[in-house]
């Protein structure tokens, strides 16, 4: 591939409509879809009219989960992080919506059931298990601190829609952010 996006000098897709990659049509079938452009309206919603930069991302997630009309909204969390959730839950909860918890630890999986390789009894994380569960009992996930690699399969898993709200950095308090600004070779 000769073009690429970081290292072009136009930027010509958002100046003049350039479609570089042939995109365009594949790209509006997906929009055609009913309820894929409501999520795009309730996106530009946040942002629009001068909003941007006004809302916490939290504050969006609140209004996103009203506009979109969630009713069953799951918090996939890691049990590292339950007073967070449960923080979480409180505070959505007193905006009007329904939160459905479920834990990485859910399902009773060892980490020898999993692992064949893994002679510890201690009970794992089971990410696939968040997934099947809230597949079940959720219409929109957010998800809070699970681990790298965990979230991997958590979303390889999951069918319905989601948002992270937190990403897991325990050297930075979760904020990537500053990881990748202090990061030197
Ligand atoms: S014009 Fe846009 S899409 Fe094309 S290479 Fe440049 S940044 Fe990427």
């Amino acid at each position: 591939m000769k073009l690429n996006c970081l290292d072009c000098n136009t930027k010509n897709c958002r100046k003049n409509g350039a479609d570089c990659f042939g995109l365009k049509e594949k790209s509006l079938d997906v929009y055609g879809d009913e309820n894929t452009l409501t999520t795009v309206r309730s996106s530009g919603r946040l942002v629009d009219d001068g909003r941007a930069g006004t809302l916490s991302r939290f504050q969006e997630v609140i209004e996103f989960c009203t506009l979109q009309g969630y009713k069953k909204i799951g918090l996939a969390y890691c049990f590292g992080l339950e007073s967070l959730a449960m923080n979480i839950r409180e505070k959505m909860s007193a905006s009007g919506l329904f939160l459905i918890p479920a834990r990485c630890s859910m399902g009773g999986v060892k980490e020898s059931d999993i692992d064949p390789e893994k002679k510890s009894e201690v009970y794992s994380c089971n990410p696939a298990g968040q997934a099947v569960f809230l597949n079940e009992n959720a219409d929109f996930v957010i998800e809070v601190g699970l681990c790298l690699g965990h979230d991997v399969i958590f979303h390889q898993q999951l069918k319905v829609p989601f948002t992270v709200l937190i990403v897991k950095d325990r050297v930075n308090g979760h904020a990537p952010l500053k990881g990748i600004q202090d990061y030197s070779v």
